[in-house]
């Protein structure tokens, strides 16, 4: 081990920012530890806002990097090729030399495989997707028809957004199951009025296969006419921890302990959309900013306490709200329980509009309070382990 404790973060999304300003402000470690940041460009991308920037309500999700992260934490841009877990290095890509880690923390974030996503469709992964689809729908003719595949929450939030800015459009909403099945039954009334509102076509329990430049095919062989056609389903990790032969989920996710340390490299730690933790704590979890940014703290503070010798805590991370816009006039805020399984209560239409786009900048400004005073962000606690699914 160097002079310093070399953290290496890949990853500068809301896990990764989150967790380099926890360790970059730690007063007491500030001497003891080097923060460094790998991420493909200098800029920080509000994923949760992809969906504004395609419908063109937003020009950009594109905050710059600096502003949000520590001072002490030096940021490369770069993407990291292969993790050598033998040697302690992660290859770069681009012709950047190899950075040694004592301690490496993987946050990645979640991708749309291109094997995964139908030749012809629309991703919403990145902002090149979001520009690449922006251009499309600029230039459909009214009455051209839409279609969102995937019903979830991203779905649900692309599907009313784009309906609400281009009302000229036909837009379809197809759902491999029930929409909004995951809400509360007034929940689910909610978002279902708010798209009929809109003009939207719903069509659940249809599974569609494959796509053309016009129209989607379904697997009861229906041809549905589709001029642009949306993909939100799919979402899995980054190759990365497979190729570089880490422990893996089906989705590539890198598989984590109960202090999101990888248990087989215990210099590893994992946080985000690209890690699944130990079902006992992380059962419940699902892919969201919501959860990656407590999950970048806790990795912060389990590392902390590796550094200090003491024995990490367990992760403990619940949920209270989930907050959907339905287009820029209208949202929904659902109550859920700590283990995010809906409650009855429902906030609806304008007010919960303006709680969705509160909650987005709050995002920002959890971020910029750690950067301010390391341990400052905090976060609701989670079910008890046997209650987690
Ligand atoms: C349209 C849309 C709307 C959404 N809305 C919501 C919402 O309302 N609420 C919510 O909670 N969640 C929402 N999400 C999900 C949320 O955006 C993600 O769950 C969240 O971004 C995950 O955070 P992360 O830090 O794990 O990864 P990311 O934010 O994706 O960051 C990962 C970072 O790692 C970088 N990276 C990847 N590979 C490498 C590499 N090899 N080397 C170096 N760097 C690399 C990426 O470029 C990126 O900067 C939405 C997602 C989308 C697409």
């Amino acid at each position: 081990m160097s002079a310093r404790c070399q953290v290496v973060i890949i990853g500068a999304g809301y896990a990764g920012v989150m967790a380099a300003n926890r360790l970059a402000g730690n007063q007491r470690l500030s001497e003891s530890i080097r923060v460094i940041v790998l991420n493909p460009v200098a800029d920080f991308v509000e994923r949760i806002r992809l969906h504004e920037v395609a419908a063109g309500s937003r020009e950009s999700a594109s905050v710059p990097m600096r502003s949000l992260l520590h001072e002490r934490a030096e940021l490369i841009e770069s993407t990291a090729s292969r993790i050598d877990t033998e040697h302690r290095k992660v290859h770069l890509s681009g012709g950047h030399a190899a950075l040694d880690y004592d301690i490496l923390l993987y946050s990645v974030g979640s991708t749309q495989a291109p094997d995964k996503i139908p030749a012809g469709a629309y991703a919403l992964k990145d902002p090149e997707d979001a520009n690449r689809l922006r251009a499309r729908l600029s230039q459909l003719d009214p009455g051209s028809t839409v279609s969102i595949i995937g019903a979830g929450l991203t779905g649900i939030e692309v599907t009313a957004e784009i309906a609400e800015k281009y009302p000229q459009l036909r837009v379809h909403l197809i759902s491999r199951g029930a929409i909004a099945d995951s809400l509360s039954g007034s929940g689910r009334h909610a978002v279902m009025k708010r798209l009929s509102g809109l003009g939207v076509e719903m069509i659940e329990n249809t599974d569609v296969q494959r796509c053309h430049d016009s129209s989607v095919i379904t697997s009861g062989g229906d041809t549905l006419r589709s001029d642009c056609t949306i993909w939100t389903a799919g979402f899995s990790a980054p190759d990365l921890a497979r190729d570089s032969g880490l422990p893996t989920d089906a989705l590539g996710r890198l598989m984590v302990d109960e202090s999101l340390s990888c248990p087989q490299f215990p210099d590893i730690f994992g946080a985000g959309d690209a890690i699944q933790a130990a079902h006992t704590v992380a059962g419940h979890l699902r892919m969201s900013c919501a959860t990656a940014l407590p999950l970048g703290a806790h990795a912060a503070d389990s590392i902390i306490a590796r550094l200090d010798k003491r024995a990490p805590a367990p992760l403990s991370v619940g949920y209270m709200l989930r907050c959907i816009s339905l287009g820029r006039k209208s949202g929904l805020v659902q109550t859920v329980h700590a283990d995010d399984q809906p409650r009855r209560f429902v906030l609806r239409g304008r007010l919960a509009a303006t709680a969705k786009a509160q909650m987005c900048q709050m995002t920002l400004s959890w971020i910029r309070g750690e950067l301010r005073r390391s341990g400052s962000y905090s976060w609701p606690k989670g079910p008890r382990p046997a209650e987690a699914k």
